[in-house]
This record gives C-alpha cells, structure tokens and sequence, in this order.
C-alpha cells in the first residue's frame, strides 16, 4: 500500500485517522507499507502484504496477533483462509512463482473460492455494461483530476477499466482478502486494494472520490440504507463551487422479477428511497445493453418509465448532479491491448489450414441460463485467417478485427490470466 493511501482511510468505527504503528512489528519502504498494524482512537487493524484489513471479523483478529508476533507468513495464511499446512504451502508456492496465472492460483485456493465463470467474466452481458456504464459516468465525473473507488468490487474486472480515469490508483474494496490481492497481481495491477465489511461504515475519508461505484453485488448488501449513504459521503463536495461527483450502484437485481443468485433485492422505489442528499435514476438494464451491443452511444438521458422498470431482472442506479453524467456517451473501442488480446475463451478454436474455424461452446447449460444473451454479440461460428490470429500477439488490432475486439469475440484480457 501507498503511504499516501492513508490520507484517505478513516476507521469505520470512530472515524478516526489510521497511521502505521512504528512500535510494533512491521515492513515499510520510503513510500510503500508491506506488512504491520494500524491504529487509530479505537483500535488497532492489520496491515497484511499490503493490503489494509479494517474490520474485525476472526480472521482479521488472528492475522494482527500473527504480525504482532512477528509472522506475516502466518498473518497472510489467515486471511486467505489457509488452515490446512498442504493447501497453505502448495498456494504460497504459487503465490511467489513469477510465471504461475490467475487461473493457477484461484485453482490453488481450493475448489470453493470464486467459481469457474472468471475465464469468461470480461465478455459477459452483466460485464459489458458494467464497463461502459463505470466508463462513462467515470469519465463525466473524474476528468483525470479525482479518484475512483469500486465497493464490493471483488477480483476488480470493473476496477481495471478505471485506473486511466482516476487520477490516484482507484481504491478497491472488497470483504474478501483473496479477491483484492488476486486484482492487485493480476486482474488490475495499480489499485489500491482494500480489505472491508460493506455492511459496516465505510473506512474512508468524506469527499475523498469523484466517483463511488458498486456493480453486481449491492443486493446481497443487508445494510443498504447505510452503504448509499456511505458512498454519497464519500463524494460529497462540501466545499463550495467544488465539482459534483457521482455514485452507480450497476447490476443490482428487481424484487418484481426473478433472476438467478437473487439476494435480497428492493423494488425500483425501494431503490429510490435509499438516497438522501442526491436524487437518483434508475434505468433497466436491458436498454443500455442494446445501446452497448449497437456500439453505442450509451444514452443516459433516457427515463425509463415505471413499467420497463418493473419488469427488469436488473437495475442500475446513477446519482449525481454533474451536469456532464446524464448524457450520450459515445462508446470508444482502443485498438491496443491493456494486456493480452486472445480468442475469447467461449470459443472452441479448430486450426484448418490457412484459417482457423471458432465455434461458440458455453462451459455449461447453467452458463448457457444465465449469461446466454451474450449470443446478440459473439457469432455462433466464425472463421478467421491464422495469420489474423497470429498478429494477435503484437497487441494491436487493425481493419476487421477492431470490430471483433468490440464485440468480445476477440478479448484484451490481463497479463497471465489463463
Ligand atoms: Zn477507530
């Protein structure tokens, strides 16, 4: 963690300022914090590989005695859930090999950690209108001048779109140690990963963003009156003449309709009536999925009536008084990748000579289920020159394939994914 990161955490508890505690075990560079305790009026949190953990859920208390008693090897074990001696040294292997992927170490986290729909994350329906949304509200908002943060953000798919808008490392937050740490190495190398309870106040400073985010986790938030109001504090702009900020709380799903891993969702209204200091708007997700599919432009000025929005699995929330957030966003597509530009991997790839034929072939029926509507982008069959292929590895698309980029057939996946 950066040492300047502290500017921004506040305890969750007394609101207090964290600073490292220097009479106690700890690793640091000039500008960098590795491992230690922080402490604040109330009480003390650990600091492990980097990644300050400010709840006091049991692993949490086990980790700070470990890095008290001089161990971080031990700290990191408790956080990532490793009781059994096996499992823990076969993942630090992995976690110290320089050659070892995102999918290598999620498999060395044991066969209950995150699921297997990662590989196809950054292609599917929920996620491509995530981005864009995250995207364009970020862009509005941020203007390279203030910084981002993405709650609940997991192993930061969404997080990695934001690190070219958000002027400091965009902060992401998350309950779950593993996840953030896995963003930090792999899926968005540069984040300032955070470690904390969404259903607790939040442990940052008022005003300290220009874009608070949350996508496709706020229905299984129990507290949800307490975490918008969070994360309106955490962009309020009290200041006079300081620029609104925005907060998105994307994917979240309808009590009026069913969908898959449901949580405890709230109607449209019940929606509504969470925020208090910044009206919002809601908005079904299927139209700004057709805007996405279409290329674009996003269309934020659309009002949703109530009946569209009652019958929508999905929602998403945007409030923010910035006059540039509900607008038409046009959708850009870079031509380079971030990372690694491959076939995506829902594709079945069969060399034939001078060309080489995809055929989509879903993991599963229940994938299949739930995320099917990404056939209105990726083709069903394709058949592409090997030499089109091959020029993948430079990392630069041209002519055709800037269109098979857009539509996710081709995907700019991160370093070492798979
Ligand atoms: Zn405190």
């Amino acid at each position: 963690m950066l040492i300047d990161t502290l500017d921004v955490l506040r305890c969750p508890y007394c609101g207090g300022r964290l600073a490292l505690v220097e009479s106690l075990f700890h690793h640091r560079t000039a500008d960098e914090l590795h491992d230690g305790i922080l402490g604040c009026h109330c009480c003390i949190f650990p600091l492990v590989d980097g990644i300050p953990v400010l709840h006091v859920l049991p692993a949490s208390t086990i980790a700070r005695d470990q890095l008290q008693a001089g161990r971080p090897d031990l700290a990191r074990r408790a956080m990532f859930g490793l009781e059994d001696d096996e499992q823990a040294e076969a993942f630090d292997a992995v976690a110290s090999s320089n050659t070892a992927t995102y999918r290598d170490t999620v498999e060395a986290l044991g066969p209950n950690f995150e699921g297997g729909y990662f590989l196809y994350r950054f292609s599917d329906p929920t996620y491509i209108v995530a981005q864009a949304v995250a995207r364009s509200v970020g862009a509005a908002v941020l203007g390279g001048k203030r910084r981002a943060i993405d709650i609940c953000g997991g192993s930061g798919h969404v997080t990695r779109t934001l690190r070219d808008l958000s002027s400091a490392p965009p902060i992401l937050a998350d309950l779950y140690f593993a996840k953030v740490w896995l963003a930090r190495r792999f899926t968005a190398p540069g984040c300032e990963p955070v470690c904390c309870d969404g259903n607790a106040p939040m442990p940052f400073a008022r005003g300290a963003f220009g874009f608070a985010m949350c996508t496709d986790a706020f229905m299984y938030i129990w507290t949800k009156r307490q975490f918008v109001g969070e994360m309106e504090r955490l962009v309020a702009a009290d200041t006079p003449g300081a620029e609104p900020g925005a907060v998105l709380i994307g994917h979240t799903h309808n009590e009026r309709t069913w969908s898959p891993s449901h949580g405890q969702p709230l109607s449209p209204e019940g929606y509504a009536d969470l925020f208090e200091t910044i009206e919002p708007r809601i908005f079904g997700e299927g139209h700004l999925f057709s805007d996405v599919v279409a290329g674009g432009p996003l269309d934020l000025t659309r009002r949703d009536d109530k009946e569209t929005l009652d019958r929508s699995p999905a929602l998403t929330i945007i409030a923010s008084r910035h006059p540039g957030v509900f607008a038409a966003h046009a959708l850009t597509q870079r031509t380079d990748a971030e990372g690694e530009l491959r076939i995506n991997p829902l594709y079945a790839v069969e060399p034939d000579g001078d060309r080489v034929r995809l055929k989509l072939a879903f993991p599963n029926e229940e994938y299949a289920e739930e995320y099917g509507a990404c056939r209105e982008y990726l083709p069903e069959t394709l058949t592409l020159d090997r030499t089109a292929v091959e020029s993948l590895a430079t990392g630069r698309v041209s002519g055709d394939l800037i269109d098979l980029l857009r539509r996710k057939v081709i995907v700019d996946l991160p370093k070492r994914y798979y």
